[in-house]
């Protein structure tokens, strides 16, 4: 099967659930395509003295239910089709765990790898106050996602604020001391386990009897394996762009946390085999979570994998061939939309304690986290039974039919 692209992918997905809720036919083009595509051209002044150009975008995919919500990344991949992607999960993803927000997404088509952190702040500056009209704390409010991170978050922040005055509910993600919430950073990666732990309860198995391979050793990746292991899993997998590590006996994550805090390649942590992508792919697990990038299980390597399930940790790894791959070979797919909701549910908390200008202890933060994720589970494997489908057309399922009525009832359609 030829792959479409990120965008056509995720609009099968949608057209999938769509046919399962009888949704209207005028309802499709609305929520297929997104409100507004923001496109600017980005100059940034190198360290050297010469001039970098590159191209950000902001897509508001649907906002019946709230401001847009969603992250910024900077990445060589995130072209307009990819953020138009994301964007639309978001939609999805924020209607499901209900909270009140609808989807958006952010990039720049750059490798910041290459940038020094003066340059990322001027980039980031610059972006901000190109793509400004159309943000702010009840219109769009932004994120980390790939390559970005707290630090970014504050620039965006006090890019924003100097034009609208003090705003730190402009972005979530935030440093602590700038109005950012503790439990926000691990949010996503321990959401993921939340939803792992339901899915495991639901089948009666116990968690401590699974081994895991993770792809992506980031801010989802290294809290996910942080906290599974405190479940008493074994990660027996780690990987990130450098290229990965096997261990049978399990991985000691915590040293893999420091060696890669230390500066030095994962690939080369001791007690531990190289392997590839491929290979963390095809790894004998229980459970493979990508949470890297998107498109990392397809018709080409789906058939390799053995896991029992595979907890989407990051948005869009799997692409439509490989989920049908993936679901005649009795793999069970814990869609994105799901799984890695913790950390839009996480903003959510970060946003409404600046609104109210009270902070929370990340222990209730923990646990009203916990409860949204084992809600939003059992919701979702509640419409999967319903229609008699996977989880992932039962998730999109349950977003789509909120989406579609919002609209409806503001007059939008
Ligand atoms: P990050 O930048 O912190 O980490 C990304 C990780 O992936 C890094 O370890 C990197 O080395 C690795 N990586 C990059 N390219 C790779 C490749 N080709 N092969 C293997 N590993 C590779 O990003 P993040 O915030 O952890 O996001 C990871 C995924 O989770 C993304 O898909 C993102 O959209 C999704 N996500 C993130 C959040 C969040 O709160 N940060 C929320 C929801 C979903």
């Amino acid at each position: 099967m030829t792959e479409l692209s990120a965008h056509q992918a995720v609009n099968v997905y949608f057209e999938e659930a769509a046919r399962l809720i009888d949704l209207e036919p005028s309802m499709y083009s609305v929520l297929t395509t997104a409100y507004r595509e923001v496109a600017v051209q980005v100059p940034v002044r190198l360290d050297d003295g010469d001039l970098m150009v590159v191209r950000g975008y902001r897509v508001q995919h649907n906002g019946a239910r709230g401001p847009y919500k969603g992250g910024i990344r900077y990445h060589p991949t995130a072209d307009l089709d990819e953020v138009r992607a994301l964007a639309s999960l978001m939609t999805w993803k924020t209607a499901l765990v209900d909270v009140p927000f609808g989807g958006a997404k952010g990039g720049i088509e750059v490798d910041p790898t290459k940038l020094s952190s003066a340059e990322l702040q001027r980039m980031t500056r610059r972006f901000t106050m190109a793509i400004s009209h159309v943000l702010g704390v009840y219109r769009d409010i932004p994120a980390p996602d790939v390559n970005t991170n707290a630090q970014v978050m504050a620039w965006m922040m006090d890019a924003f604020s100097s034009k609208a005055g003090y705003s730190p509910a402009c972005v979530t993600g935030k440093p602590l001391d700038l109005g950012g919430a503790p439990g926000r950073e691990a949010a996503t990666g321990r959401g993921c386990v939340y939803v792992l732990e339901a899915w495991a309860d639901r089948h009666g198995i116990d968690l401590a009897n699974l081994r895991v391979a993770v792809q992506g050793f980031g801010n989802v990746g290294s809290w996910f394996a942080a906290e599974i292991i405190e479940r008493g899993a074994k990660v027996v997998a780690l990987s990130d762009v450098r290229g990965g590590v096997f261990c049978g006996s399990g991985i000691d994550v915590h040293m893999a946390r420091a060696h890669i805090a230390a500066g030095r390649p994962l690939n080369e942590l001791s007690g531990a085999e190289q392997i590839t992508q491929d290979e963390l792919i095809a790894c004998a697990c229980d459970v493979l979570v990508p949470a890297a990038l998107g498109q990392v299980i397809t018709d080409a390597n789906a058939s390799t994998v053995q896991a029992r399930v595979v907890l989407e940790a990051a948005n869009y790894p799997v692409t439509p061939g490989g989920d049908k791959i993936l679901a005649d070979r009795g793999v069970e797919v814990i869609p994105d939309v799901l799984a890695n909701a913790g950390g839009v549910t996480g903003s959510y908390f970060e946003w409404v304690q600046n609104i109210q200008q009270f902070t929370w202890t990340e222990q209730r933060f923990n646990d009203e986290l916990k409860a949204r994720m084992v809600a939003a589970f059992a919701h979702t494997a509640a419409a999967a039974s319903k229609y008699d489908t996977s989880l992932r057309r039962g998730a999109f399922a349950i977003g789509i039919e909120r989406v579609a009525n919002a609209s409806k009832m503001r007059g939008y359609v």
